[in-house]
């Protein structure tokens, strides 16, 4: 057997204790880190493909589409989906699952216009490029959700156009949350009858489902389709989403292939086959209860580390139930050592499954001790 040279061993040390040293300032994203897998670290010696549609049996059989069935069954039940109407697969992240909804909505409306908030994720606009749709961006509040009275403007505007929304369950920034609700109203009173709802619930949409919390968004409540990242609240070593779609649409999309003896019905040909067996390893080991006690321990450190901000006198906020807390900008060493993502003045600390108090806390300290020593102004 082939070993490395003594250099390329020493390099490869020298990156994973850098790894190691990065995971232990890591509070600025949105990623669970509590995850222990090692109970299925003998899969990572098969190359599980599971290419092409995961309902489809395909004579790449060494996949783990039965696994990911049952992920996508849960994902189903906590999201309301139509029963015996629903499709969907694990995706790489909430980005995919986020383009393939837009890409249902114009197989469904070419003609459509996408909506959508100035606070939606940088990767939406690209998508809507490369899906080649119009679209219209909306204004939102302070908070970051979708000024609906500016929604409306516009779609009056275009009111002979089929309508897509993309709505955000919880924005990148402030966590904030449209309302389908609001939105429904303003296609009804506009009298729209072609439309489409897309939720991104990336960040928010597993523990929002799980706790129920307001305002809704899942199938039930109008969702047409919704998208959401697996290594965020869930956790994974691997990214990965799950996207879920109406299967009524989805069937205008996929050709029979017969080199993979299934149907193309996803964005990307070959599909990571270990990421279902992650996902499927915590929904079950941690249950619904397990995962709603996680939601709820991700707010009460969310809630700590508003007062630990007050307390030090920085004014840190977030929106109704969320576990984001955004504050005003600390100095450059502080965003680089804590990894802490900046926009217009403001960063933010993301309390994921996994953060402890003993790291707010450490962070804080860091904070009151620059605020002491009267520094250079933050370049922003
Ligand atoms: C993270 C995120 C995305 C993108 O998801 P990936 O899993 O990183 O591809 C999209 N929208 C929102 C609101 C997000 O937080």
């Amino acid at each position: 057997m082939n070993t490395l040279t003594i250099a390329h061993r020493r390099r490869l040390e020298d990156y994973m204790t850098k790894a190691f040293e990065r995971a232990k300032h890591f509070i600025g994203y949105p990623i669970a880190t509590d995850f222990d897998y090692s109970e299925l670290y003998p899969l990572l010696s098969l190359p599980l493909n599971n290419v092409g549609d995961p309902f489809v049996e395909s004579t790449y059989d060494l996949n783990s589409r039965s696994i990911e069935i049952e992920v996508l069954q849960f994902f189903a039940s906590i999201f309301k989906a139509p029963e015996n109407n629903w499709w969907g697969y694990v995706t790489n992240g909430g980005s995919e699952g986020n383009l393939y909804g837009l890409y249902v909505a114009r197989e469904l409306y070419p003609e459509g216009i996408v909506y959508y908030s100035e606070a939606t994720h940088y990767s939406v606009q690209k998508n809507i490029q490369l899906l080649g749709l119009r679209s219209i961006v909306i204004r939102t509040d302070d908070e970051g959700e979708m000024d609906y009275a500016d929604l409306e403007q516009m779609i009056r505007l275009h009111r002979e156009k089929p309508v897509i929304i993309l709505a955000n369950i919880g924005t990148t920034m402030t966590e904030a949350k449209d309302d389908l609700s609001a939105i429904r109203r303003v296609l009804k009173q506009s009298a729209i009858r072609n439309h489409y709802i897309h939720c991104d619930a990336a960040l928010a949409g597993v523990y929002s489902a799980l706790l129920q919390l307001e305002p809704g968004f899942d199938f039930s409540h109008g969702a047409d389709s919704i998208a959401i990242s697996g290594h965020k609240f869930i956790g994974s070593p691997i990214p990965c989403g799950v996207v879920l779609v109406k299967k009524n649409y989805k069937d205008r999309i996929g050709k029979a292939i017969s080199y993979i003896g299934t149907l193309d019905t996803t964005i990307s040909g070959s599909r990571n086959g270990h990421s279902p067996v992650f996902l499927w390893y915590a929904i079950k080991r941690l249950g619904v209860e397990g995962l709603k006690q996680r939601a709820v321990e991700c707010l009460e450190i969310a809630g700590y580390a508003i007062e630990k901000f007050r307390s030090i006198g920085i004014s840190a906020w977030r929106n109704p139930s969320a576990i984001t807390v955004v504050f005003p900008a600390p100095s450059l060493s502080i965003r680089q050592k804590w990894q802490l993502a900046t926009e217009s003045g403001s960063s933010h600390i993301i309390c994921m499954p996994g953060l402890k108090r003993e790291l707010i806390d450490e962070f804080m300290e860091e904070l009151r001790q620059e605020m002491a020593v009267p520094a250079a102004p933050a370049l922003l």
